[in-house]
């Protein structure tokens, strides 16, 4: 419960709005506004999940991805995807950079909460399958 989620993410509406839906799903939320800001809260902090916006400026989220799976500690942690690029072949872009996973945006309020607890690893106790 309480999972720690870093989201690295350029658009302050997009962290705004993340932010606003993931704490009441009870979620504790961290920031970045670059990748090398993000990857720098990786190294230093412990999260459960890392979501991450791929158009960035400078450092690219492929990049940032592929740095942040480079780091030591970091191999279970699910690396989310989250972009508008919608086109075929950027989520297996995404997927061979490092991330785990990929949720589309725009952001839907109704189930964006529910999208991330799914990319999270199950509980050793277990849960619904
Ligand atoms: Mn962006």
């Amino acid at each position: 419960m309480n999972e720690r989620i870093l989201m690295i993410e350029d658009n302050e509406q997009n962290r705004y709005l993340a932010t606003f839906l993931l704490e009441a799903a009870g979620f504790r939320m961290a920031h970045a506004a670059t990748g090398p800001a993000g990857i720098a809260r990786a190294r230093a902090e412990r999260f459960d999940l890392i979501l991450l916006d791929i158009q960035l400026p400078g450092m690219n989220g492929y990049e940032v991805a592929a740095a942040l799976r480079a780091l030591p500690g970091l191999d279970g942690v699910p690396i989310v995807a989250v972009t508008s690029y919608a086109m075929v072949g950027d989520r297996e872009k995404a997927l061979a950079a490092g991330c785990t996973g990929y949720i589309e945006k725009p952001i839907d309020p109704a189930t964006f909460a529910a999208e991330v607890r799914r990319h999270l690893p199950r509980s050793p106790t277990g849960g619904p399958p």
